[in-house]
């Protein structure tokens, strides 16, 4: 079964209308008013190694694409590409980054809808690095929410249960409901007086709260779309896979409003996300775990964003794609609003950084990152020689290129990074002299603690304020 959709439809608009005839997308992001193509396009996913597994464009069956083309043929033409008479291109397509083309539709594999049964438990992170392996084989769209600070992880075991399974459960996730203007503002404040304090011990105890209230909470899940009641919340698979909400708040904006949004002074981040291959998944958990021993208080920050997410992405056939079954991390945390101006464990999260891309060799989610995620993606991707074929095929004048895609694609990292005073603090370089972090502020260049050749900003001025995590689990 397939649905073709116009390329600016909506992930929700989409799973909803197919569900009104009796059918599901099994994959979908976390958020649900992203479009078709811009999500098919940047590689963008859920979670799953079963089936096709959790990525978008491995849905893909089919793509029409607007190429340019001669002055006889109107300077542009339509060229319809699909799995019979043009796979090659086809994986091309599927993950472009907007390169090849402007797609117009897409045609989609979908399957008889189905109902998930979703529950959230809490555990210590003793045997994380083993747990994670096995979870995704036995949860068919599970994820993990990894604490390091409080020696804890979120579980979400997310799975299929039949049609008739009793349950019209709702994933309303609060983080993407709309907030008023005044509540964003001022927890980015609070947010910016503990990092101007470095005051790790609130943010440490902050962390606690938005951990220890997942699941008492729901975490946005309803068992009948208004209330939580308790898990496992059944509910169908659209109203279940992707959440949103406050995309739909008014536009003025004195009003609600995403946390995110850049019109107003809310929340402001960096992320870094890369997919490592699952033989690689446990030697990365333990460096990360033997960072973290050194500084148990370090990672506070990233819970305050939910922590590090553990997703699974399933080998692609798209030449940009995953080359080897995957686990994900996906990290979001704090980012000054003044480029000059240095993080809370800086060198902690620039030394993960740089482990999973450079000693694990991460692939970067297209969607997401900061600039040196992409200097070296050759090896990291299925087949990049075979997506700049298709690429000189489709568009061989390079119309829809720019500046940045032709850096990433050909590897000129000239193009990708540059050395200025305070580059490392915004990932647009790896510091090789103390100008690059902030040495006015007390952060300087220096080796990783465990990946010895990272190049990281560390703090060398007076001690952190607090400190002293108490994990959840000790
Ligand atoms: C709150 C939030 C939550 C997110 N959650 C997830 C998640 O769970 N998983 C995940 O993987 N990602 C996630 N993302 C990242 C997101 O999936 C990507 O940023 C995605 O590209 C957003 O889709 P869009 O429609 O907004 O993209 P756009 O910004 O519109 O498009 C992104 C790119 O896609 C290409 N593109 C778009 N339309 C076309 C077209 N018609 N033809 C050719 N190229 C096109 C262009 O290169 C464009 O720059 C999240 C982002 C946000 C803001």
């Amino acid at each position: 079964m397939t649905v073709t959709v116009d390329a600016g439809v909506l992930l929700q608009q989409l799973v909803d209308t197919i569900s009104t005839l009796g059918f599901a997308l099994p994959a979908a992001t976390y958020w649900n008013a992203v479009s078709v193509a811009g999500a098919v396009s940047t590689g963008a996913h859920g979670s799953s190694l079963w089936g096709r597994g959790g990525a978008l464009h491995d849905y893909v069956v089919g793509v029409s694409l607007v190429v340019p083309a001669t002055e006889e043929d109107g300077f542009a033409k339509v060229v319809r590409l699909d799995e019979n008479s043009s796979k090659d291109l086809l994986d091309a397509a599927k993950l472009s980054l907007g390169v090849l083309g402007a797609i117009s539709k897409i045609t989609l594999s979908i399957e008889p809808m189905f109902k998930r049964s979703v529950a959230l438990e809490v555990k210590d992170d003793c045997e994380i690095e083993e747990q994670v392996l096995r979870f995704g084989s036995d949860h068919e769209f599970g994820d993990i929410c990894w604490h390091p600070s409080l020696k804890a992880s979120l579980f979400k075991l997310d799975g299929r249960a039949p049609l008739e399974t009793p349950g019209g459960g709702t994933n309303k996730y609060r983080g993407f409901q709309p907030i008023p203007v005044e509540r964003a503002e001022q927890s980015r404040r609070s947010e910016e007086k503990i990092e101007q304090d470095k005051d790790e011990w609130t943010l440490c105890r902050l962390s606690e709260m938005v951990l220890n209230s997942r699941v008492p909470s729901g975490n946005g899940y309803l068992n009948d779309g208004i209330n939580f009641t308790g898990f496992p919340v059944v509910g169908y698979n659209n109203l279940m896979q992707t959440a949103g909400g406050c995309q739909d708040a008014p536009p003025q904006v004195n009003s609600d409003v995403c946390s995110w949004d850049p019109r107003v002074a809310g929340s402001f981040y960096h992320q870094t996300a890369f997919s490592v291959s699952l033989d690689k998944v446990k030697d990365l958990i333990l460096d990360i775990k033997k960072l973290r021993d050194m500084d148990p208080s370090s990672l506070c920050g990233l819970s305050l964003y939910g922590g590090i997410y553990l997703r699974y992405v399933k080998a692609s056939s798209a030449y940009l794609g995953q080359k080897e079954d995957a686990v994900e991390f996906d990290i979001t945390y704090y980012r000054s609003r003044d480029a000059g101006t240095p993080r809370l464990n800086e060198d902690v999260v620039e030394e993960i950084e740089q482990m999973a891309l450079f000693k694990y060799q991460g692939k970067p989610h297209w969607g997401k990152n900061r600039n040196i995620a992409f200097t070296s993606i050759r090896d990291r991707v299925k087949d990049l020689d075979r997506f700049v074929w298709a690429k000189s095929r489709l568009d061989p004048a390079g119309l829809f290129s720019s500046e940045w895609s032709d850096a990433i694609l050909g590897g000129d990292r000239d193009g990708i990074i540059s050395f200025h005073d305070h580059c490392a603090l915004e990932g647009m370089c790896i510091c090789s002299e103390d100008r690059h972090c902030a040495p006015e502020s007390g952060f300087f260049c220096r080796p990783g603690k465990v990946f010895a050749s990272a190049r990281v900003c560390r703090y060398e001025g007076e001690e952190k304020a607090g400190g002293g995590v108490k994990p959840i689990y000790s």
